[in-house]
Formats: structure tokens, sequence, C-alpha cells
């Protein structure tokens, strides 16, 4: 399979199934040896996740996003959550060799932390479109259902996104459980996140993902952000996750 993540594979992808994706072998499949992926991915990388690029030229979002906010934020943000999952299973893995678990809650927090920046990461370039996009009619019949009218979710994501508290994302995901949309907030990557919610429009307030260009003004940035927010990718989102 192909090692860059398509967009259909962003459509439906959970954790694991990036992982998979990218590298076509199964959890359990291959024991644990050291060194064995150095050379392949290089040393740093033990290859489990993958940076998928950029779904469109580095300008393509520009003047609302510069070539330069985006590219260091894609080439070298994103890398390294990519390179940080990475590195915790393999400590894992090694963990679990040597049976010793002394730095399981450092480990734990690693991985929640660097596959949840991945994850994020991966829906975040799609989560935009130069101008924008229109949700579908199912998309607009939930919002509608759950928030009472599109543009009172657009505010609600907007006000969310810019009230994060710290670094982190404003978040539009789908819960499944009670079959309803919920727009959340996330700190850092991974704190307040519902369990089994679906992210389907994801937006960056980390500093790194505007202060070159925004400086300060995160508000600016989510104003930006929402103008060229793709809802056609939430709404396919959307209806994968309710298949
Ligand atoms: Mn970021």
């Amino acid at each position: 399979m192909d090692k860059q993540l398509s967009r259909r594979d962003a459509l439906k992808l959970g954790g694991a199934a990036i992982a998979l994706a990218a590298t076509g072998r199964a959890w359990g499949e291959e024991p644990f040896i050291e060194g064995q992926y150095e050379g392949q991915y290089g040393a740093a990388d033990v290859g489990k996740y993958v940076l998928p690029p950029l779904p469109y030229a580095a300008n393509a979002l520009a003047p609302l996003l510069d070539a330069k906010t985006l590219t260091i934020h894609h080439d070298k943000h994103h890398a390294g959550y990519v390179r940080g999952a990475n590195k915790t299973l393999n400590a894992l893995d090694g963990a679990r060799n040597s049976q010793d678990f002394a730095k399981i809650k450092s480990l734990s927090r690693a991985l929640a932390f660097h596959i949840s920046g991945h994850v994020l990461h991966t829906l975040f370039w799609h989560s935009m479109a130069a101008g924008g996009s229109p949700p579908a009619a199912e998309l607009v019949a939930a919002v509608k259902r759950d928030f009472g009218a599109v543009d009172a979710m657009q505010q609600q994501f907007a006000a969310a996104a810019k009230k994060v508290e710290g670094s982190g994302w404003g978040v539009l995901a789908y819960e499944p459980i009670g079959h309803r949309l919920l727009v959340l907030q996330a700190e850092k990557h991974q704190n307040l996140a519902v369990w089994g919610a679906v992210p389907l429009l994801v937006c960056d307030v980390w500093e790194h993902a505007y202060y070159l260009q925004y400086q300060n003004r995160r508000s600016d940035w989510v104003d930006a952000f929402m103008s060229m927010a793709n809802w056609k990718f939430a709404s396919e989102r959307y209806a994968a996750a309710t298949a």
C-alpha cells in the first residue's frame, strides 16, 4: 500500500488505521527486534506512523495562511509528532521485551500526546480549502438538529477555538453513542477529548499554527480558518462515521 496517506484514508482514519495503512503491517505480526527498522526509515524513525504530504501546494491557502507558516507547521511540527509517536511505540516495545515498566506513566502520556497530535494534524490539513467549501445536506441537517442552526454551530466552534486555554484545538466531532455532533476543545492534543467521538473538522490554535503570520492575534487566525473551513471534508467524514 502507498505509504502516503490518501485523502480517502484520512476520511476513515482511526489511530491504528493510520499506522497500518502506512506500513501494511498488523499489530503483533512481527516481534520487536532492536534496530530492525534502521536503514529502512532511519534510526530515529521506527516507521509505524508516516508523515502524510500536504494535500495541496504550500501556497494554496495564501494569503490567509502563508506558505512559510504552513510549511514549517507541516514539515517540522507535524513531523515531530510522527517521530514522537514512533519513538514512543518503540520504547513501549522495549519495555515489554525487558519487562521493565518503570516509565509506563510517562510513556503512556507521550503515546496519547504524539498520536493525538498526528491524528489531529492529519485531519487539519484537510480541514482547510482555498475559499472554503459548503457542507453537504446530511451534515447541515445534523447540525440543525444538534445546534439549532449552522451559524450557531460555527459561532460555537470559533468561540471554542479562540478560548482554548493554552495550546490546543477547536473540534467538531460526531459522538456515536448519543448519535450527535459536539463542538469540543482540546488542550494540547489529547486533553478534554470525548472517548469514541470522531473528529470531523479541526482548527489548530497552537501558537505554532499561526504566530509567524498572525503573531498574538489568535482570534484573527480562527476567523481566517473559518473562512476557509472545508465543510465538504467534514461532511464526508460525517457520512463515513454514520455509515
Ligand atoms: Mn499544530
